[in-house]
């Protein structure tokens, strides 16, 4: 009899990998090398699996019976039931991250990624009920693209309505440890979701007719698919006759960042994130969210500005630039693509595209004068011309420091935890009914105080 051979050890992820190969499959995709093409699809979506999750795959690595008998949880739901349910929500996320890929793919093979706008988007909660619902408080959406930054935001605190009996004393709860929001009673709530649907409408509204998607953050995923249902819904009770289709589409904000930098250059393996949900610690490591000029008026009167939604997705398309449009070779214009304040404190140079590898290794150059460069590669349109060299340390995520490599995320820098390091300063925003409001392009020298800008 021949020596029995030593088999390699399944772990949880091997299951999981088999569990969704043919389902993957099923959905187009190819493995000629079987689970070796299988591995970098799956692990972004196993890295995105709860703790509970995974237990169930590494339960079945090691032999045990998934479900022996009929568990059910603490409100008496089957474990079975509800493991089938989340798997049906893994493989949804699968299909809608194809469609990033294929998105994102396509406007590169077209030579419009840095052109196209995504609109990015950020829901505040008064709750969130054992039913599944999330009555929303404050809403927030910002235009962007790489080449020109934000260019229209719009801004809303939503009534939530009546809250469901027994939510009130929770909803005071969240209210005081996250954003702060009155749940009920609030000034300057808007009642008006015809308006404010409306307005969300305008803004995604593509030149062919369609209504472009809105991107969120994987955690905001289901209070994003309730909350937009929901504006229909209270926009029809509203006026009978408004149209009862939702015409939303929402995709995962994690897989926009991660191919925007991967396709920066797809032969930088520096540029690809190690998954989605690393994507999520860069968003959350605090270092945009305490300049001023990123939450709305309220939430800088109330100095609880990194839970406002504005600063949230302020955040998000500051994050985005600073990680992607060096790599790009396009500029930086202040509060489109950076605060003014952060521009302002570290000076910039036009910097091309060639000798980017070398200059980023550098320190912050501070110039006091202004240095011409005739080498620009993509400009952004008619505007002036500015290219972060680096931020220095404060930008802790930013990766061009040598020591700290394109996964350097600064540990225990979690959302909205850090310690408020500047003083807000008041501007008069926008309280008050939905508008657009549009982004002035950046005026060129003068405006950004002491920044360092070169003109066409
Ligand atoms: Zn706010």
């Amino acid at each position: 009899m021949p020596p029995k051979r030593k088999q390699q050890k399944a772990n949880g992820f091997m299951m999981f990998m088999i569990e969704m190969r043919p389902r993957l499959e099923s959905d187009g995709h190819k493995f000629p090398n079987g689970l070796m093409d299988v591995h970098p699809i799956c692990t972004p979506l196993w890295n995105n699996l709860t703790t509970e999750q995974k237990a169930i795959y590494n339960q079945r690595a090691k032999g045990g019976p998934m479900v022996k008998e009929e568990k059910l949880d603490s409100l008496g739901v089957p474990l079975a039931w509800k493991e089938r349910e989340e798997q049906k929500k893994i493989i949804e996320k699968t299909q809608v991250f194809q469609k990033i890929e294929d998105l994102v793919s396509y406007f590169h093979s077209q030579g419009t990624l840095e052109n196209h706008y995504f609109h990015l988007a950020h829901f505040n909660i008064a709750v969130a009920t054992d039913e599944g619902e999330y009555p929303p408080c404050e809403l927030a959406i910002v235009k962007f693209s790489l080449v020109d930054g934000i260019t229209s935001t719009i801004h809303e605190f939503v009534d939530p309505g009546q809250l469901r009996l027994g939510y009130a004393y929770e909803a005071g709860l969240h209210s005081e440890k996250t954003h702060r929001i009155p749940a009920c009673g609030f000034k300057l709530f808007n009642k008006n979701y015809v308006a404010i649907t409306n307005s969300i409408k305008k803004i995604l509204q593509q030149s062919d007719g369609g209504c472009a998607p809105l991107f969120f953050v994987d955690e905001d995923m289901a209070k994003a698919v309730y909350i937009l249902d929901w504006l229909i819904e209270k926009s029809c009770q509203l006026d009978h006759s408004y149209d009862s289709c939702n015409p939303f589409k929402i995709y995962s904000l994690n897989k926009l960042f991660y191919e925007l930098r991967r396709y920066a250059d797809l032969n930088d393996p520096r540029l690809k994130f190690t998954s989605t949900t690393q994507v999520a610690e860069y968003f959350g490591n605090g270092m945009f969210q305490f300049s001023p000029n990123m939450a709305c008026q309220w939430h800088e009167d109330e100095d609880n500005v990194t839970f406002c939604s504005l600063t949230r997705v302020r955040n998000y398309a500051y994050t985005i630039s600073d990680m992607c449009c060096e790599h790009y070779g396009l500029a930086l214009l202040p509060n489109r693509h950076v605060p003014a304040s952060v521009a302002d404190e570290y000076r910039y140079e036009i910097m091309p595209k060639t000798e980017k590898v070398n200059h980023s290794q550098k320190p912050v150059n501070k110039h006091d004068e202004e240095k011409p460069s005739d080498v620009v590669p993509r400009m952004p349109k008619s505007f002036s011309k500015v290219v972060m060299q680096t931020v220095g340390p404060r930008v802790a995520a930013n990766f061009s420091s040598k020591s700290q490599g394109p996964n350097g995320v600064i540990p225990g820098a979690g959302r909205g935890i850090l310690g408020s390091m500047y003083s807000p300063t008041s501007e008069p925003q926008f309280p008050g009914p939905p508008r657009e409001i549009v982004t002035p392009p950046p005026a060129g020298r003068g405006r950004g105080r002491g920044l360092l800008l070169t003109s066409d």
